[in-house]
């Protein structure tokens, strides 16, 4: 689905936020003046360890949180607060969760899940059931064949099954903007490659902007434009991928190129990532 007046960049503009610590007379502040412009059709890599202020972010963009101070801005204006304009910011600006599980009703139909967004925003073609846009989500995202998934639970599929549901979904009212927070560190190792690879493969075909949050290095340097490196709650550094990744100026950077999984599965890592690129590309 197109929009001509569609969205076209996503600013967070010196936004901080501090937390209340309970039982004292204190505050933290889990995002220190951070400011980023992501533009529909490329990728953002926000990087850093447990607690570094990445959901945070993740969680203001999608208003979930309010900040202390700064904004968020879309094409230049700051996000709506109500009405049909926060409606539209809704539609075009979706999450994909860590946690598949989590973010699924166990009661409801995988169908149910899809028909949800696609109802309340309207997005389906001229002519196209609801039905119908529910099925054609389903084999964007790989989960074919279709129809018997979508009469499926969330507890009858697999995880990386879950996450591409997770994932059809943020695309269902059909977003421009995807905020996508560790979406495979609960996967299992051995189906994490697939599911980037399908982001990878949905960001350039629908040309979307996506903030890709994770602690992995590697696979943030093959997806990504550029990667910002967090620390708590400051970015110490940010640049082109390749550049940060081969030649690190902070030194929180280089250790956590150091603390990376051992070098050895980083290379074959990085080795599989390329085929399954050149192979998408093919
Ligand atoms: P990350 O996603 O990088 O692991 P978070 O953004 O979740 O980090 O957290 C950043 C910091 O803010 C942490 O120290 C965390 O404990 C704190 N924090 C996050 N959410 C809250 C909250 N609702 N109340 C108080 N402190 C919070
Ligand atoms: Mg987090």
């Amino acid at each position: 689905m197109t929009d001509n007046d569609a969205y076209g960049t996503l600013e967070f503009r010196n936004v901080v936020k501090e937390y209340r610590v309970r039982g004292a007379h204190k505050t933290l502040r889990a995002v220190n003046d951070v400011s980023f412009t992501l533009e529909a059709g490329k990728t953002i890599a926000l990087v850093g360890e447990s607690g570094s202020g990445k959901s945070t972010i993740a969680k203001t963009i999608l208003q979930l949180e309010r900040p202390t101070s700064g904004g968020v801005f879309i094409d230049g204006k700051p996000v709506p607060r109500r009405g049909r304009a926060l409606k539209r910011y809704r539609k075009d600006v979706q999450m994909v969760f860590q946690d598949p599980f989590a973010s699924l009703n166990p009661f409801h139909t995988i169908e149910h899940h899809l028909e949800r967004p696609i109802k309340l925003h309207k997005a389906v073609d001229k002519g196209q059931s609801v039905h119908d846009r529910v099925i054609e989500l389903l084999e964007r995202v790989n989960l074919t064949p279709a129809e018997p998934i979508a009469r499926r639970r969330p507890h009858e599929l697999s995880g990386g099954q879950r996450q591409r549901v997770a994932i059809a979904r943020a695309l269902a009212p059909g977003s421009r903007f995807l905020i996508a927070d560790e979406p495979v560190s609960m996967l299992d190792v051995s189906i994490r490659l697939g599911v980037l690879n399908l982001l990878a493969r949905l960001q350039r075909e629908e040309n979307l902007g996506v903030l890709y949050i994770t602690h992995d290095l590697a696979t943030a340097r093959h997806f990504s434009d550029e990667i910002m490196v967090m620390y708590r709650g400051d970015v110490v550094e940010r640049g082109p991928a390749d550049q940060v990744i081969l030649d690190p100026q902070h030194d929180y950077t280089k250790t956590l190129l150091q603390a990376a999984p051992d070098p050895d599965r980083l290379g074959q890592m990085r080795d599989e990532v390329r085929a399954a690129l050149a192979a998408a590309k093919g």
